[in-house]
This record gives C-alpha cells, sequence and structure tokens, in this order.
C-alpha cells in the first residue's frame, strides 16, 4: 500500500517522500487504514517504496503481494491525476464497502489497476459493491491481462459499454508509458479470434481534456471484410468444436434439435457478419439460425409478434435477452 496512517490518524503517502526520508521515518509506527493493524516499511533495492501487512496479519481491504507493476501504475496514475489536476484520492478506503479502489476520482469513480490473478467471483463483488453503492468503476488491466488472440474471464469481464466506442478494455503499460484503449472489441464467432481497435497514449502526454474528447467523438465500427475461405474455415472448426464436444457449442446444438436443425447445416447467411459481440459468445448463431430459416417462417413470424413464443425459445441463453449491459459479467461462464 502507498498511503498508510499515523497512531493520531494523519495520513502519510509514500510518494510524497524519498526513499532515504522514508528510511528515516522508519521508526515511527503506522498502520493500515482498513484495518487499522499496524503496518512494516518496505524500501529494498528492488521493488518501489511501499507499506505492507506484517506476515500473518488478515486484512480484509488490502490484498498483499504488490508487485512492482502495480505500485509502478499508481504512481503513474497519481502523477497523471496531479498534472491534469483531476481530483483524486489513493488507495481510498470506503468503509461501508469494506473496498479499497486503487483510485477514487471525483468521489465516485473508482479506479481499479488489476495486475495479479483475480477470480470472476471475487470481480463481481467488488464490482458490484462499488456499483450499488452508487460508484462507478473503470478496471485497468496489467501486462498479464492484455488482449491478445482470444479473450480471457477476467478480460471478458472488465470490458465495459462505450456508446461511442462499443466494448472497450483498458490496459497500462508501465514499461513503455502507455495508457491503451482497445476498442469495437468483437469475436469472431465459433473459433473466439479477437478484433479491436486500439489507441495507445502516452501517459506524460494526455491531459483529461484529450481523453474527454476522444470517447465523446464518435466512431464508426470498422467493416471487418470476411471472405468465403474464412467462413469455411469457421464451419470447419464448429464442426471440431462439436465433435471435442465443446459445452456451449453443445448447449446450442440441443436447442437446434428441439427446432428440428442442425447446427452445422445452417445457412452461411447465418454466419454474416462472422464476428459478433464477445458478450454473446457462440448463441448468437442459434438466433441467427431461428430468423435464417432453420425454423418455418411461420413459427418464425409467431416469435415475432408474440414476444413470450421467442423467450421461450431463448430460455436457456439468458445473455440473447440480455438487459443490462454493465451486468454482462452475469452470464460469463468459467
Ligand atoms: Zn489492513
Amino acid at each position: 500500500m502507498l498511503y498508510v496512517e499515523t497512531k493520531i490518524g494523519k495520513k502519510i503517502g509514500v510518494l510524497d517522500y524519498s526513499k532515504s526520508e522514508l528510511e528515516q521515518m522508519r521508526t515511527e509506527k503506522f498502520y493500515c487504514p482498513g484495518c487499522h493493524q499496524a503496518v512494516r516499511l518496505k524500501n529494498g533495492p528492488i521493488l518501489s517504496a511501499h507499506f505492507a501487512h506484517i506476515s500473518g496479519d488478515v486484512c480484509e481491504s488490502f490484498s498483499e503481494g504488490e508487485t512492482e507493476e502495480h505500485l509502478k501504475g499508481k504512481k503513474i496514475i497519481a502523477e497523471w491525476c496531479e498534472r491534469s489536476s483531476i481530483p483524486y484520492e489513493l488507495e481510498a478506503y470506503l468503509p461501508k464497502l469494506k473496498q479499497r479502489p486503487d483510485f477514487l476520482i471525483d468521489k465516485r469513480l473508482a479506479i481499479e489497476f488489476q495486475c495479479s490473478p483475480l477470480s470472476l467471483e471475487r470481480f463481481k463483488e467488488r464490482t458490484e459493491g462499488y456499483l450499488s453503492n452508487g460508484y462507478e468503476v473503470i478496471w485497468v488491466l496489467g501486462r498479464r491481462y492484455f488482449l491478445g488472440e482470444r479473450l480471457a474471464t477476467l478480460q471478458k469481464a472488465a470490458m465495459t459499454y462505450h456508446v461511442n466506442r462499443g466494448l472497450v478494455v483498458w490496459q497500462l503499460d508501465i514499461e513503455k508509458q502507455e495508457m491503451i484503449c482497445n476498442y469495437n472489441i468483437q469475436r469472431q464467432l465459433v473459433t473466439g479470434k479477437l478484433f479491436y481497435n486500439k489507441t495507445i497514449f502516452r501517459v506524460d502526454k494526455i491531459d483529461s481534456q484529450t481523453l474527454t474528447h476522444y470517447m465523446m467523438s464518435m466512431t464508426k465500427p470498422k467493416t471487418i471484410q470476411f471472405s468465403k475461405s474464412e467462413l469455411n474455415e469457421v464451419r470447419l472448426e464448429l464442426i471440431r468444436k462439436l465433435v471435442r464436444k465443446d459445452s456451449q457449442l453443445l448447449k446450442v446444438q440441443s436447442a437446434c434439435y428441439k427446432e428440428f436443425f442442425l447446427l452445422q447445416t445452417i445457412a452461411d447467411e447465418c454466419f454474416y457478419p462472422l464476428v459478433s459481440s464477445p458478450v454473446l459468445g457462440d448463441e448468437i448463431l442459434y438466433l441467427r439460425a431461428l430468423y435464417g430459416g432453420g425454423i418455418s417462417t411461420n413459427v418464425w413470424y409467431d416469435c415475432l409478434i408474440n414476444r413470450p413464443e421467442l423467450l421461450k425459445r431463448l430460455e436457456g441463453f439468458p445473455s440473447l435477452v440480455l438487459r443490462d449491459p454493465n451486468k454482462a459479467y452475469d452470464y460469463l461462464e468459467f
């Protein structure tokens, strides 16, 4: 942690002192602002200076084992807030939630810089904690979670929907000093291959206006062109995955059975566009197949004018009737 308290509750920020100044304070006693247990100064040659609980102490609000990436990232974001005159609180302890976001901006926006492994359960708990208490939250991902060719569960969970930029994931590269916005994130059907755009900001160059302007400006999602051979590749992978008994696709397949058609035989049109929202996954194929002639025109017509009829068919696929895009992670599977 970078913020501790003295015996009389005065806040001490590590970033305000040099390594040698901190060394002179070593004899003083400092306490965790969350659990009020005594904490120890870590001021060695390898990691940036920080405080940590004495091993064995249990604290609900601070997870230990801070990495250099996490410490440096917090420093970068703090400096950026200073430069941009953004009111912020580092490691703000929120007693009601027993949570401590890395940053609290403007008393309402929590920023979490996530570098270490985090389970989806903990992610949901923390996110729910913020949202249900009137805070917004942005997860900024560290190196472990940088976007690659496929989406990991936590990356999916950290996505937020933005009206101008589609699905967005932020990441901070402390080595290159870059803040990266990945946006318009789309997933190829069946293969899961990712398509997205990326904007890179130098952390020492961006100010808050640039960022606001960036988020406010409209972007048109790039239309991704696909060839017939890519469609064939997707169809082939579909068959491979069914043979391997991929649980997601088997679920889609069994829904298709009920309507008397096979996933392997649906029309090419159902595959276009070859990408969809990563929140949906491959169940979108079922919906498209219903529409694209998997069922008779009469049944489809019935679905269109009779919503319960359609909803009945989508029962096994809650993500297809998603109402709150901010809680998309409710439908994620491990
Ligand atoms: Zn503590």
